[in-house]
């Protein structure tokens, strides 16, 4: 098939678990797509193997030892061109050959390459939730300003985006978020002081990378669901819910002003948004089995308990604050994950040190993107001096 027919893709962060996801769409689309760049931070190994599987002509490390010991044991072959660094991440998000790049980094590493592939005029794929919590007044202000779209690969925000087509947002009601309350959904309150990292990252449906995972359980995922949707939608805290539904089929809902609410459904799996995205506008048959109406199944919903999540409500308070609070909010969520699973803090201090910091650092409006970095930092220093 000639290149110029396929669609080149940039994949940031392939080595992840959505990197994995996207690699099993793209050798079920080998005519349709190809890829062109791929990242990672310093599992060089599996990204060579990525490299030499898929033919990819560039790829980027962001850990300098990592690249240093990929150069040593000639691990890539002559066909890939190996870079490394923050700005070689930002340099791949623009590759003017790309058409679509993904980006799948975890964390708040994702917002440069997001803006550096808006600025380049790319079709942007944004799986990296914590780019738009952290920039995203930026982020949605340079996309529009370059007229750059951006298809949201969050199965949620991927489901509303899918349901909003062809609608104008005066006829937008509200946006309802489903989640599937994680692990802990059933759990006695008493025993939260006992959860171990091994069982926050042990997912009911999705199998996902660790700080997802955790994010899951606490519901501080679906705190920066909302914020992400704020972003991509457009809507105030008002008009934004979340309802539990532990089956994760109906991955979220538009309710319109006449009542007529619209979910999309597909099986648990990411691969559903992810090819949509990378074959919008077109549709071409799954990479796993469908839904089936010919075995029984049931859908349940509840409303979350706010005891058992506190995570959620401080994230509506981050939106409702606004300037930089939803920054603060997953600036601290991100120490408070990362420490959680390294066994310096218990379950239950991972909300007490987002509420600290939020009570603790500056919400008003933040200029640019300097002054939104060095807050970000702010909350981390905070974060790690937290104590119980
Ligand atoms: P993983 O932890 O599985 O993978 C993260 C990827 O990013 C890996 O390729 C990793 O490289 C790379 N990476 C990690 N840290 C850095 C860094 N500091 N700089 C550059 N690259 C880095 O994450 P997921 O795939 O689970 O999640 C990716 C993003 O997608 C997150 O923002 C998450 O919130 C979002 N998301 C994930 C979903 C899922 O099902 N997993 C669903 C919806 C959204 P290496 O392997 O070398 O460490
Ligand atoms: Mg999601």
């Amino acid at each position: 098939m000639p290149d110029s027919t396929r669609k080149k893709i940039v994949l940031l962060g392939a080595t992840g678990s959505i990197g994995s996801n996207t690699l099993r769409v793209l050798r079920e689309h080998p005519d349709r797509l190809t890829l062109a760049g791929v990242s990672a931070r310093s599992n060089y190994r599996a990204l060579a193997e990525i490299c030499t599987e898929f033919k990819v002509p560039h790829a980027v490390l962001t850990d300098p030892q990592a690249y240093q010991k990929a150069q040593a044991e000639k691990v890539f072959d002559g066909n890939t061109q190996l870079a490394c660094g923050a700005e070689a991440l930002s340099g791949l998000a623009g590759l003017p050959e790309a058409d679509t790049v993904l980006i799948a980094v975890v964390g708040a590493c994702g917002l440069q390459p997001t803006l550096a592939a808006i600025e380049a005029g790319k079709d942007i794929a944004l799986a990296n939730k914590e780019a738009l919590v952290l920039g995203g007044a930026f982020v949605i202000e340079r996309a529009r300003a370059k007229g750059v779209r951006i298809l949201p690969t969050d199965s949620e925000h991927n489901a509303i985006f899918q349901c909003l087509e062809g609608h104008s947002p005066a006829q937008v009601e509200r946006i309802i978020l489903t989640a599937s309350g994680g692990p802990f959904r059933e759990t006695p309150l008493t025993d939260f002081a006992k959860v171990r990292p091994a069982d926050a990252v042990r997912h009911p449906n999705w199998s996902m990378g660790h700080k997802i995972s955790v994010d899951s359980s606490t519901m501080a995922n679906k705190g920066l669901e909302l914020i992400e949707a704020h972003w991509l939608f457009g809507l105030p805290p008002e008009q934004l819910q979340v309802v539990i539904h532990p089956q994760s089929i109906a991955h979220s809902f538009v309710q319109f002003i006449d009542g007529s609410i619209l979910a999309q459904m597909s099986p648990p799996s990411m691969t559903f948004p992810i090819q949509h995205c990378l074959l919008y506008p077109e549709r071409a048959p799954s990479v796993e089995p469908t839904l089936n109406f010919q075995e029984a199944f049931q859908l349940e919903f509840s409303p979350p308990d706010p005891q058992r999540f506190p995570c959620l409500e401080l994230a509506y308070q981050a939106l409702r604050n606004g300037g930089g609070a939803p920054a603060v909010f997953n600036a601290a969520n991100e120490i408070a994950v990362e420490r959680f699973l390294k066994d310096e803090l218990p379950y239950l201090a991972i909300p007490k040190l987002i509420d600290a910091a939020l009570e603790q650092l500056a919400t008003t409006a933040v200029p640019n993107i300097d002054a939104l970095l060095a807050l970000d930092s702010e909350a981390r220093v905070l974060g790690r001096e937290f104590k119980l």
